[in-house]
C-alpha cells in the first residue's frame, strides 16, 4: 500500500521549499507542524516514520491520551489551542510548546507550573489580528506589554508570535492579514525583543504566510486530510 501520510509530507515540504525560493527566504527556514487533531494514531504513526517531529494538537485530553500511547521523547508536541487555566498544569508538564498565549495570568500559570527537570516551554503570544472572527488572541495594544512580561518570566521562553486569520480564499486578502502580524514582529524587534517564530499559515494560505515571513506553517488536512 502506497504511504498517502509519507506522499502528503513530501508534497507538503516540496511546496515549503518553493516559495522560500520564490519570496526569497532562507532555505529549510520555514518549520513543519503537522497538526494532528482529530486524527488517528496510525497516521500520527506514519507521520512519524515519514520523519516527522513536530506535531500539534487543540485539544488537552485527546492529545494526552496520544501523547501518553506514542511515548516518544524525539517528538515535539505543540499546544495550539486555546488554553483555559484549569488545564495548563497538564500543558506545563507534556507540551514543548504553547503556541496559543493570549494574557499574562495563563504565561504565570504555565511558568509556575513547568516542572524545574524539563527545559523552559517554548511559547508564543496569540495576536488577534482580525475583530471579524471570535478567535481568541490578544489584542494589538495589549502585546507589547504581555511579551515583556513574558520574557521575564524564567521557565518560560518566549519564541514568537502567532495568528489565526479571517478566512479568505484570496491571495491579496491572506497576506493581508499575515502582514499585521510581521509588523507587529518588527515592532517587538524594535523594542528589543528578539523573537524567532513567526508561527502563521494552515493548509489553505501557507504560501501567502510563507511570503509575510512565517518560519512555521501548522499544516492539517494538507497532511492528514479529513479530520473526524
Ligand atoms: C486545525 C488548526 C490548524 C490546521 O488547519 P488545516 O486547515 O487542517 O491545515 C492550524 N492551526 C490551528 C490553530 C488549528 O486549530
Amino acid at each position: 500500500m502506497i504511504n498517502v501520510i509519507a506522499n502528503n509530507l513530501a508534497h507538503i515540504q516540496q511546496r515549503i521549499g518553493e516559495y522560500e525560493k520564490k519570496y526569497a527566504k532562507p532555505s529549510s527556514s520555514v518549520r513543519l507542524l503537522a497538526v494532528s487533531k482529530g486524527q488517528s494514531l496510525e497516521k500520527i504513526h506514519q507521520a512519524m516514520a515519514a520523519g516527522q517531529h513536530y506535531f500539534g494538537e487543540n485539544y488537552l485530553q485527546e492529545a494526552l491520551d496520544k501523547i501518553t500511547t506514542i511515548h516518544n521523547n524525539n517528538i515535539a508536541w505543540h499546544f495550539i489551542g486555546q488554553v483555559q487555566s484549569n488545564k495548563t498544569r497538564k500543558i506545563a508538564e507534556h507540551f514543548s510548546w504553547v503556541h496559543s498565549v493570549c494574557d499574562p495570568d495563563i504565561a504565570q500559570r504555565l511558568n509556575d507550573q513547568r516542572p524545574p527537570h524539563l527545559p523552559p516551554l517554548s511559547i508564543c503570544i496569540q495576536v488577534k489580528i482580525s475583530q471579524e472572527t471570535a478567535k481568541a488572541g490578544a489584542e494589538f495594544d495589549h502585546v507589547l506589554s504581555l511579551a515583556e512580561y513574558c520574557a521575564t518570566l524564567p521557565n518560560l521562553r518566549l519564541r514568537g508570535l502567532m495568528a489565526i486569520p479571517v478566512i479568505t480564499q484570496h491571495f491579496i486578502e491572506q497576506r493581508a492579514e499575515y502582514y499585521k502580524l510581521r509588523l507587529m514582529h518588527e515592532l517587538l524587534y524594535n523594542h528589543g525583543l528578539h523573537l524567532d517564530t513567526l508561527s502563521m499559515g494552515m493548509t489553505h494560505d501557507m504560501e501567502a504566510a510563507i511570503a509575510e515571513n512565517s518560519n512555521m506553517v501548522r499544516i492539517g488536512s494538507g497532511i492528514f486530510g479529513d479530520r473526524k
